[in-house]
């Protein structure tokens, strides 16, 4: 049987650790280190909700508006559809969070020029405005990165490459535009090395949404 598309749930027999249970349960928080990092990446996922929601009703616009309009703004011609596989949602909820943002004039729909039966989504003057503002949303945690040593940061960023790019293995999250996966990504004298750019890749210049991105070919 062909693997769901949207959205992918972790069995709880994976998901549990096998000697406390949930990561979130505060047993498994005092015995676990790695189950305090989970902890701490869900209140940080909260603020970033947080943020995400304050921006919305700021601006008239539900959370997942903010989103969709935010990605639109700065990356080349989106449709529906890869939109949904980007924030891996079903094409009908990304439907009707777009028709809202037709409605408030944010957003137009054009018969894409590469194919006919596309249609394209491109923000109006109105709604690059918006996006400006919405693309904002988690600047926020600037100032709180700027609490953390430049090194600290690298190692962060890093860290996060990592992790992320071992949940995009596992088919957990689509992560488009990243090094790991890009046509141009290669090694010269060991080290990762960006063909395109001509340029060494170190651990922290590393990129997960590269405008130059290319997919790799098999
Ligand atoms: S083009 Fe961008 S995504 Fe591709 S390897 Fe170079 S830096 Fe990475």
């Amino acid at each position: 049987m062909p693997a769901p598309e949207f959205p992918v749930f972790i069995p709880f027999a994976i998901s549990q650790h096998p000697a406390t249970g949930p990561a979130l349960h505060p047993a498994s928080q005092a015995a676990h280190r790695d189950a305090r990092i989970v902890s701490a990446l869900e209140r940080l996922g909260e603020l970033m909700r947080n943020l995400t929601w304050d921006t919305g009703a700021a601006l008239g616009l539900s959370p997942l508006q903010v989103q969709l309009l935010s990605y639109l703004h700065g990356h080349p011609p989106l449709t529906a559809a890869s939109l949904a596989r980007h924030f891996h949602l079903t094409k009908p909820t990304v439907s009707v969070a777009l028709r809202g943002m037709e409605q408030k004039g944010l957003i137009k729909q054009t018969t894409s020029p590469v194919d006919g039966r596309v249609r394209d989504l491109i923000p109006t003057a109105a709604g690059r405005k918006t996006a400006l503002k919405a693309a904002s949303h988690l600047d926020a945690l600037l100032p709180l990165l700027a609490t953390l040593e430049s090194r600290e940061r690298d190692s962060l960023f890093n860290l996060l490459y990592q992790l992320l790019d071992a949940a995009r293995r596992q088919g957990l999250i689509q992560v488009e535009r990243m090094c790991a996966t890009c046509q141009h990504y290669t090694t010269r004298k060991d080290q990762p090395y960006c063909d395109l750019l001509h340029t060494r890749l170190t651990p922290e210049t590393h990129r997960v949404d590269c405008p130059e991105h290319e997919e790799r070919r098999a």
